[in-house]
């Protein structure tokens, strides 16, 4: 009998979209053995370029459901594959902690709450005393900000992340072509994804990982499946004030929402936004910078050096993200409107399972 892996590398699957998702399931999916093909038109232009890269997922306050599910094998599935990544790129990490703050008392007791009721080593409440909140509330000029600190969670580069990914596709020798793929269909037990240059790319399996535009390759009459475009803003701020140093802050921390990732003496980075829209609106700095009810002088006195944004899908009428096996050979797994960077791990091994399933 032939093994696990003979099979595999036996079966050709094509993922379409290489954001972080299509990336994930290839590295997962190549792995295991099979051959795989990407295909991508731009792969510089999308989200998975434009995220921040916080791993927000043990302080994720709900600890059941499919969402929980997700977030809880992720945190397991990431050391695993940086340790494996790191042999592509030993700068690849996962900077901890991560620390979420609040001005508002209500959601502060949630938060308060949440930590009496689960009894996790992880996660704690912030004294005013520590050091952290002391440093913050120093540099913010603020007197109120509560919050906890989570040791399990943090941020990975996601630029780092997407380049080390790059590095093992090419090591593992993985086709990859820049069409645009216009049409798929079924013929003779074989799938053919067509590029807008007419070039028809035959796989046992697609996999569709483009986002936004998945929902023009599937039947829409067999498939009921709806996504919504979220655009997401971020800005890196450059100050001047001698007496503030950003690197004295946490590496990573959100305020009311927003999150802050210090980047040098006198550079932030601040994100995001999530508007119902696909253009970005002239008012970034007044969007992103608004989530203290007074901002200190240095913020308001700061410039943008960089800004940038990313279209996300969001379900409309179903749970983020939609990972489904919609007919013989094809998959779904879009709909990563928020923490795709986070959910990949756990993504990619679900749908190398469903694979395992159909084709064997
Ligand atoms: C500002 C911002 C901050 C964020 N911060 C975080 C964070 O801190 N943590 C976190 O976990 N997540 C974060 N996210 C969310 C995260 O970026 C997304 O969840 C994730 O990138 C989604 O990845 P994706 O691969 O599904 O989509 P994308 O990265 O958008 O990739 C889709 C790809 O499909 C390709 N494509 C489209 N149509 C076709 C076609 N017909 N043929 C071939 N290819 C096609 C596109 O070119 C694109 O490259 C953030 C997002 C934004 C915008």
């Amino acid at each position: 009998m032939k093994s696990l892996k003979e099979n595999c590398q036996k079966a050709h699957i094509v993922i379409i979209g290489s954001g972080i998702i299509g990336k994930f399931n290839a590295l997962e999916l190549s792995e295991l053995g099979f051959q795989v093909t990407i295909i991508d038109p731009t792969q510089l232009q999308n989200s998975s370029n434009a995220a921040l890269g916080l791993l927000m997922g043990n302080m994720y306050q709900k600890r059941r459901g499919r969402s929980w599910d997700l977030r809880k094998q992720s945190i397991e599935l990431w050391p695993q594959w940086i340790t494996f990544l790191q042999k592509f790129n030993c700068k690849l990490n996962i900077e901890k902690p991560l620390i979420q703050l609040t001005t508002n008392e209500e959601k502060f007791k949630k938060l308060e709450k949440f930590i009496n009721e689960n009894n996790d080593q992880n996660l704690r409440i912030l004294e005013r005393d520590s050091i952290f909140i002391k440093n913050i509330n120093k540099a913010f000029q603020t007197k109120n900000l509560k919050g906890m600190i989570s040791f399990k969670d943090g941020r990975i580069n996601p630029f780092t992340l997407l380049q080390t990914l790059d590095k093992y596709l090419k090591h593992k020798k993985i086709n990859f072509s820049k069409g645009e793929i216009i049409k798929i269909k079924k013929l003779n037990n074989q799938w053919i994804s067509t590029t807008r240059n007419n070039e028809n790319i035959k796989s046992d399996m697609i996999i569709l990982c483009n986002s936004l535009k998945a929902v023009d390759l599937i039947d829409s009459i067999s498939h009921k499946i709806a996504l919504k475009p979220v655009l997401g803003q971020a800005m890196e701020i450059e100050i001047n004030d001698a007496e503030v140093n950003l690197l004295s802050l946490p590496k990573q921390f959100s305020i009311n929402g927003k999150n802050i990732i210090p980047k040098s003496k006198n550079k932030l980075i601040i994100g995001s936004t999530d508007e119902y829209s696909i253009k970005p609106e002239e008012n970034t700095f007044e969007k992103l910078t608004n989530f203290l009810d007074k901002k200190p002088t240095w913020l308001i006195k700061g410039k943008i050096s960089k800004k940038w944004y990313g279209i996300r899908s969001k379900p409309d009428g179903e749970a983020s993200p939609i990972m489904k096996n919609l007919e013989g050979g094809l998959i779904l797994c879009t709909g990563f409107y928020k923490n795709g960077i986070l959910l990949a791990p756990a993504c990619s091994k679900w749908v190398a399972n469903e694979i395992k399933n159909y084709l064997f």
